[in-house]
């Protein structure tokens, strides 16, 4: 099979849409309702220019290039359309995985960092600050910085740095300079308010990089375009695959929502494909340990963007929890809300123990150990009344390589593979 890649180059409609189209962000930032820039006037320049030259940087024939060449040669891209055959026989249905867990660094985070690396040096910036909760996209923000020698600051609440040590360590490795957040709960939310502290103090030389299709316009949209590699590919590949490039659904786990954007985005407007977003339930919807947004959210707003956030009545955010690091989010980003509230897409839940059941599933069944975050989609697999005429493309977001730890405690008997321990 081959994939139309021009030399170093991809297909420029990986970052354009030919018209916009009926589901992208308009001209004001908005997702419908949803989206805008809520932000302190002290910020207001570095989003402005960000605003300003996004879309003419991306769109440029040198940016287009170098992103491309760097997808292909450094992140491994395209990742493979792999049929899952024995996954498909046990649901009775034609079921692709988007290999994304093959990515240099193991996860899609890297298609969103490589491009605004790339973007920032094209601003003029010479330092990059990141926040980081789980420490994946600290990693690949990190991974970047090494690759363009750039400086690299990550601020990462201190209870964080000790429950993901091997992240710091890499961080370090890669010459990253890991600050701890001390505030309040020293988990994300203080991170991020550092990371902005930090912007707002060093506005000329410094570009922040968000790691999902979250915080304010314009970075919802810039994150969605270039996660939408993964849904430009998988059509080439589903074209050459089976001669139609329109899967029947789409399926991918909703933290912020990066790799469920980029795995929705060059479908959105073909309405014959449905497309799945499934949240964390963590412990059950309804057992106060979750993180399903969109199931439990009520308009507010949160990092910059106007959203669907998990709050109090009186609108204090709700600590969101999950089993996976990478879904534990209490907001999602506002392209979800959207297409939430307009039905376009549907929101499914998976608790932790349909998420551990899936990720046991995968490896028994195909030999892949997914990502607990991506686990969550391949559980929404049994609710979704397949047929075997349906065509089924599961994003993989990320290797399982991280939560191995969380694996092993849940490890099935040897003489009883389909079952897990029960999970509390
Ligand atoms: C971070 C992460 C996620 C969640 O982030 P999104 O922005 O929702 O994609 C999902 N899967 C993996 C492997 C991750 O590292």
């Amino acid at each position: 099979m081959s994939i139309e890649y021009r030399v170093g180059g991809i297909a420029p409609s990986v970052l354009r849409l030919a018209r916009p189209g009926q589901y992208q962000v308009n001209e004001k930032g908005y997702y419908g309702e949803f989206g805008g820039a809520f932000i302190p006037e002290m910020l207001y320049r570095n989003v402005a220019e960000l605003r300003e030259k996004y879309l003419d940087i991306m769109n440029s024939a040198d940016f287009q290039e170098e992103f491309g060449r760097l997808l292909r040669d450094y992140v491994g891209r395209p990742s493979p359309l792999y049929f899952a055959r024995r996954l498909s026989e046990k649901y009775q249905t034609r079921i692709y995985l988007k290999r994304e867990d093959l990515n240099h660094t193991g996860a899609h985070k890297i298609n969103n960092t490589i491009g605004q690396i790339l973007l920032a040096k094209r601003l003029g910036k010479k330092r990059i600050i990141a926040e980081t909760g789980a420490g994946q996209h600290g990693v690949a923000t990190a991974t970047v910085c090494a690759l363009m020698g750039m400086e690299c600051v990550v601020y990462m609440g201190e209870v964080d740095m000790q429950r993901q040590a091997p992240n710091v360590a890499r961080m370090r490795m890669l010459g990253a300079k890991v600050v701890p957040a001390m505030s309040g709960s020293r988990t994300l939310k203080d991170a991020t308010n550092e990371a902005i502290r930090d912007w707002v103090n060093h506005p000329e030389d410094t570009h922040y990089i968000i790691g999902s299709v979250v915080g304010p316009h314009p970075y919802p949209d810039m994150v969605a375009r270039f996660q939408s590699v993964i849904s430009a590919e998988i059509k080439q590949q589903l074209q050459a695959e089976t001669g139609s490039e329109l899967p029947t659904h789409v399926v991918a786990c909703v933290g912020g929502g990066s790799n469920a954007a980029g795995s929705f985005y060059h479908f959105l407007d073909h309405v014959s494909v449905q497309l799945i977003g499934v949240e964390a339930a963590g412990k059950g919807l309804t057992s106060g340990y979750t993180a399903a947004t969109i199931a439990l959210g009520r308009p507010g707003v949160i990092h910059g963007s106007k959203t669907l956030l998990m709050q109090t009545e009186d609108g204090q955010i709700i600590e969101p929890h999950s089993i996976s690091a990478g879904l534990d989010y209490p907001g999602v980003g506002p392209i979800h809300a959207y297409l939430h509230a307009t039905g376009r897409a549907i929101y499914l839940s998976a608790t932790d123990q349909e998420a551990l059941d899936a990720a046991f599933e995968l490896t028994r069944l195909e030999g892949i150990i997914p990502a607990l975050e991506s686990a969550h989609a391949l559980a929404k697999l049994k609710d979704l009344q397949l047929k075997p005429e349906h065509v089924v493309v599961v994003c993989l977001s990320g290797r399982g390589d991280k939560d191995m730890e969380t694996y092993l405690r849940f490890l099935p008997a040897d003489d009883n593979p389909t079952t897990t321990e029960p999970y509390s």
